[in-house]
């Protein structure tokens, strides 16, 4: 898919900073764009992104699996953009040590796209960590954090 013919535009979004949005429909099932960017360790990861203690917490980490991290902060794209929901219409997909992020419903033309960043701590999930991790996507089912409910 090239820069012009994507189905998606980057613009302010009312639930953080700028996101990214269908500027067509788009159906389910469709691997829109891979989250790019710079393959770390998580050590590598935390030592670059240091958790202060109770401040509100935003990198553009993504943990592929136990050994690597993506830092789409370095070498990115527009995949950094995308938002998470409590009730997305996107996914992220592990296909092979690389993540894809793709619709999971048919998608109108101006929806954001978003899917759920799920975030896991090493430490519990607490009120506190829950509150340095905030969610404001605004669904029905918003769960107020972009943590994972721990299982
Ligand atoms: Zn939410």
């Amino acid at each position: 898919m090239t820069h012009d013919d994507r189905p998606f535009e980057i613009r302010p979004s009312p639930i953080q900073g700028v996101g990214v949005f269908a500027t067509q429909h788009i159906p389910a099932g469709v691997r829109l764009i891979e989250y790019a960017g710079e393959r770390l360790t998580p050590a590598a990861a935390d030592a670059r992104y240091p958790d202060v203690a109770g401040e509100r917490h935003h990198t553009f980490l993504f943990a592929i699996d136990d050994d690597i991290v993506i830092d789409a902060a370095v070498n990115g794209n527009d995949a950094r953009f995308i938002n998470h929901s409590c009730d997305p219409n996107c996914d992220a997909v592990v296909d092979d040590g690389r993540i894809w992020i793709e619709s999971i419903r048919d998608i109108e033309r101006g929806e954001e796209l978003a899917y759920d960043y799920a975030y896991i701590l090493d430490e519990r999930h607490t009120p506190a960590a829950k509150r340095r991790f905030p969610c404001h996507c605004g669904a029905g089912n918003c769960r107020g954090t972009i943590l994972a409910k721990k299982r």
